[in-house]
């Protein structure tokens, strides 16, 4: 990669991770509310609480699939207001996924732009945004560094990044967690989706992605000040935010 080129691992996990999305977009709603028991939305609420986004402002989503954390934030910068709206834009690397987002979107009556974009490398101009949100989408991102970088980018001074992400879980938990993971979530994959390897990789990612300490170290080398995280459900998932100064 220092010369510019891609590993074939690193491509193989491009290539792996398009095909999971392409795979589990259309069951990708109810396959989140089965598998965490309606969690991901009181987590997704609280990442929105924690933002301190107000009416007017920009949103990036980034990774933003289905489109949940763009509805919720749409309706919190006001994107139809008459006076002042603010702008949401959701995005993603896929084209599957995206399309289900775009769907509710316009299903909602959300006015929500959708934009296909690798968040290794964001079509949006320097200073942009005054948030930017990406859930649980970093794990799936081959170059994390590159992506931060990007995030830091895009944001306007005193901006704030959310990443809200599976992370390392209370020690006393991780046996009961790892049966979960990689036993029951495949066969729920398997039940609801007809799609267990995706739901196999989802649990490989997971034990893959950096810890809370490690995800906060990475985002201060890519530029970000004041990070700090909360841990949610006993660190199943952790919520990292960081500003830019
Ligand atoms: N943010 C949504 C949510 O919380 O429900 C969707 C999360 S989904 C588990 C992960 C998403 O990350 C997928 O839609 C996938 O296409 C996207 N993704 C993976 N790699 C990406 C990349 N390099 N750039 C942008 N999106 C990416």
């Amino acid at each position: 990669t220092h010369f510019g080129f891609e590993t074939v691992a690193e491509q193989d996990k491009q290539k792996k991770v398009g095909e999971v999305f392409h795979s589990v977009a259309q069951k990708y709603n109810i396959m989140n509310d089965v598998m965490s028991a309606g969690l991901h939305r009181l987590w997704k609420r609280f990442a929105v609480d924690v933002s301190g986004v107000g009416q007017g402002d920009k949103v990036l989503d980034i990774a933003g699939g289905s489109g949940d954390l763009s509805s919720l934030f749409a309706k919190k910068v006001g994107t139809q207001a008459a006076h002042n709206p603010g702008q949401v834009i959701l995005t993603d690397i896929n084209a599957s996924m995206l399309g289900v987002g775009r769907d509710r979107m316009i299903d909602a009556g959300l006015t929500v732009p959708a934009a296909q974009c690798n968040a290794e490398t964001l079509p949006f101009a320097d200073e942009s945004f005054h948030c930017v949100i990406v859930a649980f989408g970093l794990r799936n991102m081959t170059h994390k560094d590159n992506a931060l970088r990007e995030m830091q980018r895009v944001l306007k001074p005193g901006g704030r990044l959310l990443v809200l992400e599976f992370s390392k879980v209370w020690q006393p938990l991780e046996k009961l967690y790892d049966t979960y993971s990689f036993k029951l979530l495949p066969k729920l994959g398997k039940w609801i989706a007809n799609d267990e390897p995706s739901y196999r990789y989802l649990a490989e990612s997971i034990r893959m992605h950096p810890d809370q300490e490690t995800l906060k170290q990475m985002m201060h080398d890519a530029g970000f000040a004041k990070v700090d995280y909360y841990n949610l459900t006993a660190g199943v998932v952790a919520l990292h935010k960081g500003i830019k100064l």
